[in-house]
């Protein structure tokens, strides 16, 4: 069966408006959603745009068989953010847009967020009643991704990682069967969904205990490389602390573009969750030497302004790419992995709309404890593990044709960051999925154990493996 012919079955109980075939008007507006152009080279035959849970179990109880005979392959998408190919959309398949499953609901003491929603969107919302939640730093950023996969949020040393503070899932099941996944009930898959991404069903509401938050201090400050190892010093001295700051959101970055001519220049971006300015914690930060004072943007600030303000820190539309590893809290291995970093760069520097960093964020011995006083993930990190510095490598470009060259050198100096780190012991072997690109094995790297629990919870709410081999996008769990 053609996929047309798929479609306009579907049409007998659900309305023509949820469909946009390709060629249809506003198709090319949808497809072109997407943060990675990438992911805009994926045509689907069809982008469903369900507008509710139960619009959501009509389509897998009736595509669902024909996409696990491989006739109609589904992607899910909730805002398009995540840059690895395909994850969130399918050639010649159906992608699941949920952007239209809108609704932030407040209660007492939690928030329910729609699919469909935007971090910046639940900010703004939770603001007018001086409340907070542990959610995506960027208001332009979707909530699956993030409550999906792990999830790095300006509280994280307080309050773990995004998929840490969900405490209940809404979800649709390959059977079409809604459930709900949280501490009592489902709570395998509960567990499972906390970083398992989207291998056991198409989650459509997300619910997180909320928090009083009022205005913050924070912001971005730029330098020149000579002062980036102090800056790796200063980072590392906190997390070594005997009791480094909860309340502080820490990330280093060295990068390059053109704009700024050829050498690197480094970008550190450091909030504290209280409105007194400039802080003693973050001074060490704040006061590097010297600076770009005209792009200085430290100050208080709320949260949906700190949100709006990363927002705008990623260029639209571009080819991009994430890669990462995670290392241990140590500042001579993480100047030797900025150092091959820099020196690596060199062949592509002339590739069109090159700008690409190094970016070091912070895996604070609280936010493991974090992780685990919230009943687990399934993300295989201890607290014994800690402190950890995620090491991410973004890159934006302009064209297909330097597609090869870009990513090989990634890939390259990735392999030569994580086999000097290996070689001191200091690699931990965990890859953050959010950042992952698709030579990396984010699933594997949880460990065996936790690889072989996803399995096992995945066979028993998804027994034929819809979610295995008719949504191929994204980081499977039997592969
Ligand atoms: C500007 C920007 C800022 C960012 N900031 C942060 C940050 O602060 N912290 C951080 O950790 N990361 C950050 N990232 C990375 C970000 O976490 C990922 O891009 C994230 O995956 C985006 O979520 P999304 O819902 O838009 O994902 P999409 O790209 O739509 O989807 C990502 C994956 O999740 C699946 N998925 C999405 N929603 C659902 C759902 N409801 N049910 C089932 N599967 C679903 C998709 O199928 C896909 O495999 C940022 C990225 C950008 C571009």
């Amino acid at each position: 069966m053609t996929t047309s012919q798929i479609i306009k079955d579907l049409q007998q109980t659900l309305p023509d408006s949820r469909f946009v075939l390709r060629g249809a008007e506003g198709y090319e507006d949808l497809n072109k959603a997407y943060q990675s152009a990438l992911n805009v080279e994926y045509s689907p035959s069809c982008i469903f745009l369900p507008q509710s849970k139960e619009e959501i179990s009509a389509f897998l109880k009736h595509v669902g068989p024909r996409a696990l005979s491989g006739e109609a392959p589904i992607a899910v998408y909730g805002a398009g953010c995540q840059p690895l190919p395909g994850c969130a959309n399918v050639q010649d398949g159906i992608t699941v847009n949920l952007s239209r499953l809108k609704g932030v609901a407040i209660e007492e003491g939690h928030v329910s967020i729609a699919a469909g929603e935007r971090w910046g969107t639940v900010y703004e919302e939770l603001g007018k009643k001086g409340l907070g939640v542990a959610g995506g730093r960027s208001a332009k950023s979707g909530i699956g991704g993030l409550a999906l996969e792990g999830g790095l949020s300006f509280h994280s040393s307080r309050d773990g990682f995004v998929c840490d503070n969900v405490i209940n899932y809404e979800v649709v099941l390959a059977s079409g069967e809604i459930v709900n996944a949280n501490a009592e009930t489902n709570a395998d898959l509960w567990r499972a969904l906390r970083g398992g991404g989207n291998n056991f069903g198409i989650v459509t509401r997300f619910d997180f205990p909320t928090f009083q938050q009022g205005p913050m201090y924070g912001g971005s400050v730029y330098y020149f490389a000579p002062s980036f190892p102090q800056q790796i010093q200063h980072l590392v001295d906190e997390l070594q602390k005997p009791d480094p700051s909860r309340d502080t959101h820490l990330m280093i970055s060295t990068g390059y573009a053109a704009m700024f001519g050829p050498q690197m220049m480094c970008q550190s971006q450091v909030y504290h969750n209280h409105p007194e300015e400039n802080p003693d914690v973050l001074r060490p930060f704040t006061s590097v030497s010297p600076q770009l004072d005209q792009l200085n943007s430290m100050r208080v600030l709320s949260l949906t302004e700190a949100a709006k303000e990363q927002a705008g820190d990623s260029p639209l539309i571009q080819r991009s790419a994430y890669f990462n590893t995670t290392l241990k809290a140590d500042a001579g291995i993480l100047q030797e992995a900025a150092e091959t970093y820099t020196a690596g760069l060199e062949p592509i520097k002339p590739c069109e709309g090159l700008i690409c960093s190094l970016t070091l964020q912070l895996h604070a011995r609280s936010l493991l404890e974090a992780s685990a006083a919230k009943g687990g993930n399934s993300l295989g990190l201890s607290p014994d593990d800690g402190p950890l510095v995620s090491v991410l490598l973004l890159t934006y470009w302009s064209n297909k044709s330097d597609d090869a060259a870009v990513l090989g050198t990634m890939e390259s100096i990735l392999e030569s960051i994580k086999s000097r780190a290996a070689a001191r012991g200091q690699l931990i072997p965990y890859t953050y999925m959010n950042y992952a690109f698709a030579s990396q094995d984010p699933i594997g790297s949880y460990g065996a154990e936790k690889k072989a629990e996803l399995q096992r919870v995945s066979r028993r709410y998804d027994p034929q493996g819809l979610f295995e081999k008719g949504v191929p996008g994204g980081f499977k769990l039997f592969t």
